[in-house]
């Protein structure tokens, strides 16, 4: 049977796997019965959810799959950190790191395969962009990593800071949040997630609607629209003001910031007067920054500057108010930091998509 082509249970919502069930004429109860199969237990076999009528299990996997996506990579790094490489039923792939931590381990999940917002010091950006993600093969992302790292009784964090730009694909990062979210399943609280944005102005106005708030983190990156139009060039489109008085509305609760990412390049922007434009620019914003020193890699034109430079740069902006984080990075040794994560797929082009790679 080609299972890919049964719809997903992990992309549903509670109340769409509700009405897929009243469909096939049986009570809706069974939804939450299998959400908590899936998320609170991590099964993934229709036939082992005992509680369900036997009829119904054998069902079930005729016109439905549970998407925990293949994982058919994984490295752990020296520091504890784990990068899983995971293949998608079309044969792509993505990456996903769970970093420990406590009280909880941190999953960062991909949004997309590849991205195409083209930072200039990225690897992922590198790649272009191939596809959306699926709400389900986000959750897919949460499943794969409790599963093979057996965390499904514990709580924990998530970054969407992995492959992707998550306000480039809204509709599907926002509907796995809510997967996520579901107190039948993971029960996953907004304050333990962090949505990490180049800042798709139309998508981040729309995210200052939602019920479902994630903690937001900026890239911001640059202190000069000149300089941000080459670093991260959607500022072309959507600037660094515009950007920022659209942070200053943004609906926060008591003591929540915004958390700015500066990712320092030695020689570019990591001067002292950087750092006081910074300062500047986040007059007035509940900011903190968290300075992001590159992760360097073949290909990546920058250098990362010395932790003299860095810290520098953090003690300029303390002294002017801010708070400020230097980014430990994880997973370095196994290329599961940030801007490090980049995949080819599996299959073989098609003939005409390998004419055009020659091209
Ligand atoms: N597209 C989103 C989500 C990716 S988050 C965003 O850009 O915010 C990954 C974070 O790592 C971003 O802040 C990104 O700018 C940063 N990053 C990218 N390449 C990096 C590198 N080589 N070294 C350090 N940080 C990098």
């Amino acid at each position: 049977m080609f299972t890919e082509l049964l719809t997903d249970v992990a992309d549903f919502e509670l109340h769409e796997l509700e009405a897929a069930l009243a469909q096939l004429g049986r009570p809706t109860f069974h939804a939450r019965q299998i959400f908590q199969w899936i998320y609170r237990r991590g099964v993934s076999d229709f036939a082992l959810m005992t509680d369900l009528p036997r009829d119904l299990r054998t069902e079930l996997p005729r016109r439905f799959r549970i998407g925990v996506p293949q994982v058919v990579g994984r490295e752990r790094s020296a520091d504890g950190t784990t990068k899983v490489l995971i293949e998608l039923v079309d044969g792509k792939r993505i990456e996903s790191v769970c970093i420990p931590d406590s009280p909880g381990d941190t999953f960062c999940l991909s949004t997309q395969v590849g991205c195409a917002m083209r930072c200039a010091f990225c690897l992922t950006g590198k790649m272009g962009i191939d596809r959306n993600l699926s709400a389900g093969e986000i959750v897919g992302q949460v499943l794969a990593l409790a599963g093979i790292l057996g965390l499904f009784d514990r709580r924990f964090n998530i970054v969407l800071m992995g492959m992707g730009e998550p306000l480039h694909n809204y509709d599907a990062t926002m509907k796995a949040l809510r997967i996520l979210a579901n107190d039948h399943g993971f029960g996953l609280s907004p304050r333990r997630v962090t949505l990490s944005t180049v800042g798709v102005l139309p998508a981040l106005e729309r995210l200052a609607t939602e019920s479902f708030m994630p903690n937001l983190a900026i890239s911001l990156h640059s202190t000069t629209e000149a300089q941000r139009d080459l670093l991260v060039p959607i500022n072309r489109k959507y600037g660094i003001e515009e950007l920022l008085d659209t942070c200053r509305r943004f609906p926060l609760k008591r003591r929540q910031r915004i958390t700015f990412e500066y990712v320092m390049l030695a020689g570019v922007n990591d001067t002292p007067e950087d750092a006081k434009r910074l300062a500047r620019l986040l007059n007035g914003i509940q900011a903190k920054v968290n300075l992001l020193p590159l992760n360097e890699a073949a290909g990546i034109p920058f250098e990362r500057p010395s932790d003299e430079a860095v810290n520098r740069f953090a003690e300029i902006l303390a002294d002017r108010g801010v708070t400020v984080s230097v980014r430990k990075s994880r997973g370095r040794d196994i290329r599961a930091a940030c801007g490090q994560l980049i995949t080819e797929s599996s299959r073989t082009p098609t003939p005409g998509k390998q004419l055009a790679m020659l091209m």
